[in-house]
């Protein structure tokens, strides 16, 4: 068997690093070259950023498929990514599009998808939706929320007085889980990074997490969703830097999943309220006749 982290190891090593980022450090140097990232103790992280670029943190020698997945998990954060220093977010999405790539990164690649499910919208979007994963339309189409949890997401953003080119929409999972499963913690894991880059990207004032799954995945807190709606949440996205020093992050809301309210609509007036309350943040007037 190839060595491996831990995973309880790599889970805490992955929280510090979002840590530090969340601090304000995305740079890290290695003081001994010679520890490896193999063994049982965490390596040392020397927070200070100081410019000795030779000293960059390298890779060790990848073994298995498996190790290399998990390696570049954990050290996607720290590599500097190819939409850096591009402002133009239509430029940089681009970017971001092509280093996916035809993605295999995680299981879903080999489990049936038809197409990787990008994200649509406006780049300069001061809203962004983010649901869980793509379903059987969205595979087919090749854009989110486009079949009847899409229609009925359309009739919200329309409710908001806003048109669906106004916002961006995305899910943290770029693949369909077979069976519309919910998404593993490993795919999140591996996809969300994406999701990161594109949120640092548009820099959206507020982004509404559509259900439990985004919202657990964009805040990194397990809590039911009673407890996650009905206020914001100060967001910044993991991992990713924005190319705009003056963007302090978006606000976060959690609302139901527009495929739950199909199921239950009589939740659609807690939906609701949820979304005046991003309206009354964005300054938003709905249309004379609103209505989910
Ligand atoms: S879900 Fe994301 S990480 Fe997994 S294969 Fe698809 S694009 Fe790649």
């Amino acid at each position: 068997m190839p060595p491996s982290l831990d995973s309880e190891l790599r889970q805490a090593l992955v929280d510090r690093l979002r840590y530090y980022q969340e601090l304000g450090i995305y740079d890290f140097y290695r003081r001994d070259r010679h520890v490896s990232m193999l063994g049982t103790q965490p390596p040392e992280i020397d927070p200070s950023p100081r410019p000795q670029p030779e000293q960059r943190e390298e890779m060790p020698v990848r073994k298995s498929a498996v190790a290399v997945v998990e390696e570049e998990s954990m050290f996607e954060v720290l590599q500097p990514k190819p939409e850096q220093g591009i402002a133009d977010p239509i430029a940089a999405l681009k970017l971001i599009r092509e280093d996916l790539g035809d993605c295999t990164r995680c299981k879903l690649y080999k489990q049936g998808r038809k197409q990787i499910v990008f994200g649509v919208g406006n780049p300069r979007a001061e809203l962004m939706f983010v649901g869980e994963g793509p379903g059987a339309d969205e595979d087919a189409q090749g854009e989110p929320f486009v079949g009847r949890a899409g229609q009925l997401l359309n009739n919200m953003i329309k409710a908001m007085g806003l048109h669906r080119e106004d916002v961006y929409i995305a899910n943290v999972v770029k693949c369909r889980p077979p069976g519309n499963r919910t998404p593993e913690r490993d795919e999140c894991e591996t996809c969300s990074p994406f999701l990161m880059r594109q949120i640092a990207v548009i820099k959206p004032t507020v982004v509404v997490a559509l259900g439990a799954v985004a919202a657990k995945n964009l805040l990194a807190i397990n809590a039911p969703m009673a407890e996650l709606r009905g206020r914001f949440y100060d967001f910044m996205p993991a991992g990713a830097r924005s190319n705009d020093l003056s963007w302090q992050g978006a606000k976060l809301a959690v609302t139901y999943h527009p495929a739950f309210l199909l199921r239950d609509p009589r939740q659609k007036g807690e939906a609701w309220k949820d979304l005046q309350m991003v309206m009354k943040c964005l300054d938003l007037k709905p249309p004379a006749k609103s209505g989910m």
